[in-house]
């Protein structure tokens, strides 16, 4: 089931695709259930949002793809390598991701996304399927020089839109072989799978709510394959996860 986060002006609501139409719900499924307002809405007539505003963090797992952690220099880290982008940089498909005019060098990382749906603290990895809503694609956006200079990362990925999430939650996503492909201006540049994810969705879950109480809302990055690369003003990035859908977002520099 693919929920979306929508407008058709007004505030945001929520609904399930159904073909080229989305089945109104009454409230947000995470909190209140599946039920249908009896209103159906072109997908045509909706704009999406962000399918989930995360309540109080977004958890990245960084060098989860041993290609990626080559291309990057090193080899990929033996325990999970997380870290945090603010909610604050969550957009929504079709925003425009703002390039600031501190970094000459922001880059794509296409990303398969959980949802959390539950409150998950010191879960078991057995026990995953308990915490997690569903499944989404994210860009994990990168400004590569600040990341370097700075040496830690809460700059470098932490800018205002640097974290576009949808286009929709798949509730029954297959994660254990899905392409995932990145392309800027149409030409592909990432095509991995996330078969080759180093540390599983699982064993990732256990290991942030180990960390961090997550809370429903909560998105965790797992990882990019490798191909990453930057873009630039008036390009468009489109990561595909097969089973999800396209996340597209357009780049524009950020004057001051
Ligand atoms: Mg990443």
């Amino acid at each position: 089931m693919k929920i979306a986060r929508f407008s058709t002006g007004g505030d945001p609501r929520f609904g399930i695709v159904d073909d080229d139409a989305l089945v109104v719900l009454k409230g947000d499924p995470m909190f209140a259930g599946y039920e249908p307002t009896g209103e159906r809405v072109p997908l045509s007539d909706a704009t999406l949002l962000a399918p989930v505003i995360p309540r109080s963090k977004v958890v990245a797992v960084g060098k989860n793809y041993a290609e990626h952690a080559a291309e990057m220099g090193g080899t990929a880290p033996t325990t999970p390598l997380i870290f945090l982008k603010p909610n604050t940089s969550v957009i929504g498909p079709g925003d425009t991701i703002m390039l600031p005019p501190e970094s000459n060098q922001v880059e794509f990382e296409g990303e398969l996304a959980i949802v959390i749906g539950a409150v998950a603290r010191r879960v078991r990895p057995e026990d995953f399927a308990q915490v997690v809503f569903g499944y989404t694609i994210a860009n994990d956006v990168t400004a590569r020089d600040i990341q370097k200079a700075d040496g830690q990362w809460a700059r470098a990925k932490g800018y205002d839109t640097f974290c576009p999430l949808g286009p929709v939650i798949e509730t029954e996503f297959d994660f254990a072989s899905a392409a995932i492909e990145t392309r800027v201006d149409g030409v592909l540049k990432q095509s991995g799978n996330t078969s080759q994810l180093i540390h599983s969705i699982p064993d990732i879950i256990a290991f942030a709510s180990n960390v961090w109480t997550l809370l429903p809302g909560d998105v965790i990055l797992t990882g990019t394959p490798a191909g990453v690369g930057p873009f630039v003003d008036g390009q468009q990035v489109e990561i595909f996860i097969a089973g999800i859908g396209t996340l597209t977002n357009p780049a524009k520099n950020r004057g001051y």
